[in-house]
C-alpha cells in the first residue's frame, strides 16, 4: 500500500510537472504572435495549466477562437525542436534589469515580494520566466497537450487590478487519457444537476428569490422527504431521539458555543428583537446542548442521541455558489451523541456502521476516508489535554479500522475542539464527494458545564459527538442526481409510475387504475392530456419514470398491464396486483 501510494505521489508530481512546463511552452508560443505581451503567472491546475497574458500594448488586444488553433499549433511545433528548460540563479539586481528591460512590470511586481537572496528563473527559447521550478529537461519530455478557453482573470485574483487574459489548457501524460479525460468532461456536463434538476422538475434556482436558497418543486421537494424520512427511521431504529429547533436564536448562545469567534465569516448578521441579538442559525449543536441540560442525567442513561433534520443558513459568497452543492440555507441530517469516555470507541463504531449501511442503500460502494488530527507541533490550536486528544484520535482511528477501511491522516486538518473524520464517496463517474461528517468534541461539554452523575454518584462531563451523514441534504440530492444521471431507482422516484390513456375514452380507467395503485402506496400519475401516446411515452422518458402503462381498449376491458420499464425495450403483459406486487418488491429491496 505505502509503495502505491509512493508511485502515485511520483506519478503525480510528474505530472504536475509536465503541465506547468505546458504553461512556459504557452507563454513561449503566445510570445511569438504577441512579442509586446505582458506575462502574468502560469500555473499547473488539476487536469491541465493556464497563463494570464496582458495584450494591451500589442497590435492586437484580445484572443480569439481562431488565435487558440494557431498557438496551439506553434507549441506543437516547438516541442519537435527538443527546446531545453534552463534554470538560472540570478541576483535581484540582475532579475530586475532583466525584466525592466524585456519591459514584464507583473514579474517586477513578484520579484520585488522575494525574500531570498537569488532569485530562480527559467529559460524556454527566448521566452524567461520568474520559477522556482521544478520543469522537465525537454520539450520532447511534454506530453499530449490541448487548448481549451479563453476567460477573463484579474491580476492576482483581485478585481481592483487590471483584467488580463487566461489561456487554458489541459495536458496528459498520453492521448488515451486525454481523450478519456474529455468523455468524462461529455457524460459529467449530461448529467449536471442544474440543468437536470430543471428537465426532471426537481428544484429551480431563481435570483427573484434570492442566490444559493433552491426553491422545491413538487417532485424536487418529495424526493427531499423521501430522503428525510428514510434516513430519519433509520436514526431510530439505532436509539436516536428526534429533536426540533427553531431557525433563529439568541446570538448569545452562540457566543458561549464559540461558533461566533471561529465561524463569524459564515455567519449573517444579527437581528434585534426587543433590545436582544438573534441569528439565523448557522448550526444545530447549541440547541441540542440545552436540551440536554434541561434535565439530569445518569450514567445509566447514556449514551443520549438527539437528531434533527436541522435547515441552517451559512454565507457563501455569489461566486462559489453552485446549484444545490454550494447553497446559503441547507438542511442536515445532524445528529448530537452525548456519551461517556468508555462507550466512546463503541459509539464511533456504530456510527460508521451506520453510515456505510446507509450510503450503500442510495447505491454508494466506494468510501474514501479521512482522519483529521491535531497538528502535534502547534498544540496551543486546540483545545483539551494530550491525554483526551490521544484518546480520541485512537477511538476513532479503531473504530474506521474495525471496518477494514483504508484511511488516511491528514495532520493539523483537526477542528479545534477535536479530531474528525470525514468520508468521500465516489460517483458512477468516479468522481469523489464529501459526505459524512463525524466530530469527537471536548469543548462545548465543558463550555455549557454538561454533566451526568457517574456510578460513585460523582459528576462528569459527557464526550460529544457531532455527526451528519449525508451531509447537506441539498448537496446530497445534487450527488443522487449526477450519480443515477436522473434515473433513480423506483424507491426514490417522485412519480414511480405514469399511466398513459391512448384516448379520452380511457381515462376513467385510468384513474380508477391510478387509485388502486395510491392506496398500495405506489407513486402514480397519468397523464391525460390530448396528446400522441407516442409522445407521452417519449415525455415520461424524458424524466425518466420508472414504469409506464399504456391504457387502451385491451387493457382497460382485461385489466391486463403492459408494462413498459424504463431504458427497456420489451414491454411485459401482467395483471393488476402481480405489477403492484413486483414495485412494491422493488421499493422495499431499495433496488
Ligand atoms: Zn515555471
Ligand atoms: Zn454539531
Amino acid at each position: 500500500m505505502s509503495n502505491n501510494k509512493k508511485s502515485n505521489v511520483f506519478l503525480k508530481t510528474n505530472l504536475q510537472t509536465m503541465r506547468h512546463s505546458c504553461a512556459h511552452l504557452l507563454a513561449l508560443a503566445v510570445k511569438q504572435f504577441f512579442p509586446k505581451v505582458k506575462f502574468g503567472i502560469g500555473p499547473d491546475i488539476e487536469s491541465g495549466f493556464y497563463y494570464d497574458f496582458d495584450l494591451s500594448d500589442c497590435q492586437k488586444k484580445t484572443f480569439e477562437p481562431d488565435d487558440l488553433i494557431k498557438i496551439e499549433k506553434r507549441m506543437k511545433e516547438l516541442v519537435k525542436k527538443d527546446l531545453k528548460f534552463e534554470k538560472k540563479k540570478i541576483s535581484f539586481k540582475e532579475a530586475e534589469e532583466m525584466f525592466i528591460k524585456m519591459g514584464q512590470k507583473y514579474k517586477i511586481e513578484l520579484i520585488n515580494e522575494i525574500q531570498e537572496p537569488l532569485i530562480s528563473c527559467y529559460e524556454l527559447g527566448d521566452f524567461v520566466d520568474l520559477c522556482r521550478g521544478p520543469h522537465l529537461s525537454s520539450t520532447k519530455e511534454l506530453g499530449v497537450f490541448k487548448l481549451t478557453k479563453i476567460a477573463g482573470a484579474y491580476w492576482r485574483g483581485d478585481e481592483k487590478n487590471k483584467m488580463l487574459q487566461r489561456i487554458y489548457g489541459l495536458a496528459f501524460f498520453n492521448q488515451k487519457e486525454l481523450d478519456d479525460y474529455l468523455k468524462l468532461q461529455t457524460e459529467a456536463e449530461k448529467r449536471d444537476h442544474r440543468n437536470l434538476g430543471q428537465e426532471l422538475e426537481l428544484f429551480s434556482l431563481n435570483e427573484e428569490f434570492g442566490q444559493g436558497l433552491p426553491l422545491w418543486h413538487p417532485k424536487g421537494a418529495l424526493l427531499k422527504k423521501i430522503i428525510e424520512v428514510f434516513v430519519l427511521n433509520e436514526y431510530l431504529k439505532q436509539g436516536y431521539q428526534l429533536v426540533s429547533t427553531a431557525h433563529i436564536a439568541n446570538l448569545n448562545l452562540f457566543k458561549k458555543s464559540g461558533h461566533w469567534d471561529f465561524y463569524r465569516d459564515l455567519i449573517y448578521s444579527p437581528m434585534q428583537i426587543e433590545n436582544e441579538e438573534y441569528i439565523i442559525k448557522p448550526m444545530n449543536c447549541p440547541g441540542h446542548l440545552l436540551i440536554y441540560k434541561s434535565q439530569l442525567h445518569s450514567y445509566r442513561d447514556l449514551p443520549i442521541r438527539f437528531t434533527e433534520l436541522g435547515t441552517v443558513y451559512r454565507y457563501e459568497k455569489s461566486g462559489v455558489l453552485h446549484g444545490l452543492t454550494r447553497v446559503r440555507g441547507f438542511t442536515q441530517d445532524d445528529a448530537h451523541i452525548f456519551c461517556t469516555l468508555e462507550q466512546l470507541e463503541k459509539e464511533l463504531v456504530e456510527i460508521i456502521k451506520l453510515t456505510k449501511s446507509i450510503l450503500k442503500t442510495f447505491g454508494f460502494k466506494d468510501f474514501k476516508v479521512a482522519l483529521s488530527i491535531r497538528n502535534p507541533k502547534n498544540k496551543r490550536k486546540y483545545l483539551g489535554s494530550d491525554k483526551i486528544w490521544l484518546l480520541a484520535e485512537e477511538a476513532l482511528a479503531k473504530a474506521i479500522e474495525k471496518q477494514n477501511w483504508v484511511y488516511e491522516r491528514e495532520e493539523g486538518e483537526a477542528v479545534f475542539y477535536g479530531p474528525k473524520m470525514d468520508i468521500k464517496v465516489s460517483d458512477s463517474l468516479n468522481r469523489q464527494w464529501q459526505i459524512s461528517t463525524l466530530q469527537v468534541d471536548f469543548n462545548l461539554p465543558e463550555r455549557f458545564d454538561l454533566n451526568y452523575i457517574d456510578k460513585g454518584g460523582k459528576k462528569k462531563r459527557p464526550i460529544m459527538l457531532h455527526r451528519a451523514l449525508l451531509g447537506s441534504l441539498e448537496r446530497f440530492i445534487g450527488l443522487l442526481i449526477e450519480h443515477y444521471a436522473g434515473a433513480f431507482p423506483v424507491w426514490l422516484s417522485p412519480v414511480q409510475v405514469q399511466i398513459i390513456p391512448v384516448g379520452s375514452g380511457h381515462i376513467k380507467f385510468s384513474q380508477r387504475l391510478a387509485k388502486i395503485l395510491k392506496e398500495n402506496n405506489i407513486r402514480c400519475e397519468v397523464d391525460d392530456l390530448n396528446e400522441t401516446v407516442s409522445y407521452k411515452i417519449r415525455k415520461a422518458e424524458k424524466i425518466k419514470i420508472p414504469y409506464m402503462l399504456v391504457i387502451g381498449e385491451k387493457e382497460a376491458k382485461s385489466e391486463i398491464l403492459n408494462v413498459r420499464t424504463r431504458g427497456k425495450k420489451k414491454i411485459v403483459k401482467m395483471k393488476i396486483n402481480k405489477f403492484i406486487e413486483k414495485v412494491l418488491k422493488e421499493i422495499e429491496k431499495k433496488r
